[in-house]
């Protein structure tokens, strides 16, 4: 994907405005990523890439700046991430028609991820961080205080790369650490941009933006100069980052893959559920970590379901995110394409049914129709793996107590839903289920003041809430004998 400087075309229309934040100089490079557009699978941006001396002076900077930025209080950072949130508001169309250029999906979910990332960075510095009084007496009093830990390197996916760098770099700022952010190579540009507009509002070195392919992601965990990784990406290479971050004994948080089920009981109306299971099932066109990638049926409701889920897939728009009427964009690069497409092919060659969707339409850009597919072995690549991608097989169960071993069944365990008009029935079979997160008729819902994360190789450590932000410090004990 790199190449260097001189074979990119002259005047090609192609956008070159950008650059990586270093020590709050706006920086070029050398080398240079292309930036597909997936609804087209043509060129359209090229952004610089990082070289290892641009990690260097990156991390130099940052822990030049971490001395005074450590000594700011609580409030004076939380006003500057405000000024930030506020900015992207500010800035939101033009920064929202890029990332719908460079990741696919529909303008208006870019404006709400937008939208969603100010919200929740706004949310999260109202958090107070106490020192908590472990004890006091008359012998001593020990208190248990919370400092940051320096540098945080920040390495993010394709699939919401404005959410999803937020959500780590304000919990960093806030607590007081400074911050090398790396976004993916797929989906540099909108990053890029974010470090235009930090660099107008916090101090130099404090932000550092630097784009890059996977060699920079990997430099970033060995790095000595940097403290903790944030890393949100597959569970293959968050075992690897947690692999390199040994030799440092770095702190990681891990914000890795899924395969979520949502297991629909007996007593609900399919209609009325529908909209929702659809919308979490295939948002995105299903490049969500916490999207349902597994849906569990109770059989006297399974065929009232499918009808019902094929309704709304009926109803769906797929086309490129700048039209309007588009409701599904393409799938964000030609690795997720081609590896959704051959799981749609092994699925068919196992005898499942396709419900709907299925056939895969001649390019250009890389569009897969919502499919759901029944009659579907249980072993199959669809069921056992994280596909990522808007094909999502109905599953029938007879007895819950089967529904819920087969949910728990695997090895990820990032979230799960239960649907059923009986709440306490949905929270019992909720908190059966191995997961981070639970949710009884409702699917995918955050919050900054609720901590997110996965069991199992779905992640380690949690993102958002006060849970979260204490990962990006190091408790400390302050013992004093009173005597
Ligand atoms: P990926 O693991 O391929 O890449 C993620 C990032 O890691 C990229 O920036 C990449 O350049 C970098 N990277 C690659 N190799 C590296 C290495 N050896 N060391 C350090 N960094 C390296 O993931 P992806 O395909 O970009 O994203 C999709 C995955 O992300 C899915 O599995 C999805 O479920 C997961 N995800 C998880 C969450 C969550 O919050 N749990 C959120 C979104 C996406």
């Amino acid at each position: 994907m790199a190449q260097s400087r001189e074979n990119v075309a002259a005047g090609t229309g192609i956008r070159r405005d950008f650059s990586l934040l270093i020590g709050g100089e706006l920086v070029g490079s050398d080398t240079e990523l292309d930036v597909i557009n997936p609804a087209l699978g043509t060129v359209f941006a090229v952004a610089p890439a990082a070289t290892r001396k641009h990690l260097d002076d990156a991390v130099r900077a940052a822990r030049e700046a971490f001395a005074s930025w450590r000594a700011t209080s609580y409030e004076h950072r939380a006003g500057l991430v405000k000024r930030f949130s506020q900015a992207l508001r500010d800035r939101q169309n033009e920064l929202a028609e890029l990332l719908t250029r460079e990741q696919g999906k529909p303008l208006s979910q870019s404006i709400a991820e937008i939208d969603r990332g100010a919200a929740q960075s706004d949310g999260m510095v109202s958090i107070e961080i106490p020192v908590e009084v472990l004890i006091d007496d008359a012998e001593r009093r020990i208190e248990l205080k919370y400092r940051p830990l320096g540098v945080v390197g920040i390495i993010t996916p394709w699939n919401a790369p404005v959410n999803l760098a937020l959500g780590p770099l304000v919990s960093a700022l806030y607590t007081g650490n400074t911050a090398v952010l790396k976004p993916s190579p797929y989906t540099p540009l909108t990053t890029l941009k974010l470090g235009e507009i930090a660099r107008e509002i916090f101090p130099p070195g404090v932000v550092n933006v630097l784009a890059g392919g996977d060699e920079l992601g990997r430099w970033m965990t060995e790095h000595e100069g940097i403290d903790k990784i944030s890393f949100t990406g597959s569970v293959e290479t968050g075992k690897k980052v947690m692999a390199a971050a040994a030799g440092t004994l770095k702190r990681i948080t891990l914000e890795l893959g899924g395969n979520d089920p949502a297991i629909i009981l007996d007593d609900v109306d399919p209609k009325a559920i529908a909209k929702k299971v659809f919308f979490a099932s295939f948002v995105n066109s299903g490049q969500v970590c916490m999207a349902i990638k597994r849906i569990y049926a109770h059989e006297k409701i399974y065929d009232a379901l499918c009808d019902a889920l094929v309704e709304e897939a009926k109803k769906a728009k797929v086309g490129n995110g700048l039209d309007p009427d588009t409701t599904l964009g393409p799938l964000q690069n030609k690795m997720q394409y081609d590896k959704v497409r051959e799981i749609l092919e092994d699925t068919k060659r196992s005898g499942a049914r396709i419900l709907c969707g299925g056939e895969v339409p001649d390019g250009p850009g890389y569009f897969i129709p919502p499919t759901l597919v029944t009659d579907i072995d249980e072993s199959s690549r669809l069921v056992r793996e994280e596909q990522f991608g808007p094909v999502v097989p109905i599953l029938k169960f007879s007895d819950v107590e089967d529904a819920i071993r087969r949910a728990n069944d695997t090895r990820y365990g990032l979230s799960a839903s239960v649907w059923t008009n009986d709440l306490e029935r949905g929270k019992a079979i909720a908190e059966r289920l191995e997961v981070g997160t639970a949710w009884v008729n409702q699917h995918r819902a955050t919050s900054a003041f609720v901590p997110f994360g996965g069991a199992k190789e779905s992640g380690f450590g949690r993102q958002y809430s006060i849970i979260g932000l204490k990962g990006y410090m190091e408790p400390e004990v302050i013992s004093v004998a009173k005597k």
